[in-house]
């Protein structure tokens, strides 16, 4: 099993703590961090359904996938390989089309109902912080790296390619959900090009025409291509979560959260 396998839990989980620790000293939303018993009951939650992923991920699904991509390399398949392009533009074109397809990935989470089940465990989260990063069901996991097993292959992948975007990915995505006080200047800056606090802020509203906007991962591209980019200034009147499940239901713990797509 290639490093990155298991390197990639690790990884994730220091960045989580660096922006902890950084959420605790400087936080944006500072009501949530004032209340610290809530803030670490609601970051064990979703830790725990992290820790569950995490070992998913390196027991189970690294091994299809790495299967998955040296099936296509033997059998020289997929775009890339047909294409035969220069290394450095193969591999910028392989991070850009699977970044597009986790555009699209996660935009289908939000318009199927079945794929909804599933990912509704991330929105139903009332309050945001870059535990929020881990909190999804094991259910979605499984359902993303089977639909991931195609489009690797559909694109020729390699292996060093998928590690590379996930090295870029998951320190992204803990980025995206934390509760830092960036300034709202560097947030503007840098949601040019990539998804931001800001950005993905909206994407957990309450409101439907706001939870479904900003699908992107990386690059904040493809939201504005496909015509989903979503801003709203007044970050401090957005209402986190889903209607359905609010602060005290059950829905909220751990057995409740794994229960949910079912319900
Ligand atoms: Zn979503
Ligand atoms: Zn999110």
């Amino acid at each position: 099993m290639p490093d990155f396998v298991q390197i990639r839990p690790l990884m994730f989980a220091a960045v989580i703590a660096a922006l902890w620790l950084a959420e605790s000293l400087a936080p944006h939303f500072a009501a949530f961090v004032r209340i610290a018993r809530e803030r670490r009951v609601h970051g064990l939650r979703n830790a725990t359904l992290g820790l569950i992923n995490g070992l998913l991920g390196v027991l189970l699904l690294g091994s299809v996938i790495v299967l998955s991509v040296h099936w296509a390399q033997t059998h020289e398949f997929g775009l890339l390989r047909w294409l035969a392009l220069p290394g450095w533009v193969e591999a910028l074109a392989a991070l850009s089309l699977f970044d597009a397809w986790m555009y699209w990935w996660h935009r289908l989470n939000h318009m199927v109902p079945f794929l909804w089940r599933f990912h509704r465990v991330h929105h139903s989260d009332p309050r945001m912080d870059v535990t929020t990063a881990l909190r999804f069901h094991p259910g979605e996991i499984i359902l993303s790296t089977a639909a991931r097993l195609f489009i690797v292959v559909l694109i020729g992948m390699q292996l060093w390619h998928l590690a590379l975007y996930e090295l870029i990915l998951a320190p992204v995505i803990a980025f995206h959900h934390s509760n830092i006080n960036l300034p709202r200047k560097v947030d503007d800056a840098l949601r040019w090009f990539m998804v931001t606090p800001w950005m993905h802020w909206v994407h957990h509203s309450r409101l439907v025409q706001e939870t479904n906007s900003n699908y992107s991962s990386v690059l904040s591209i493809w939201d504005r291509v496909f015509g989903s980019f979503r801003f709203r200034a007044d970050a401090e009147m957005i209402r986190f979560g889903l209607n359905e499940y609010p602060d005290d239901d059950p829905h909220q713990g751990i057995p409740g959260m794994l229960r949910t797509p079912f319900d």
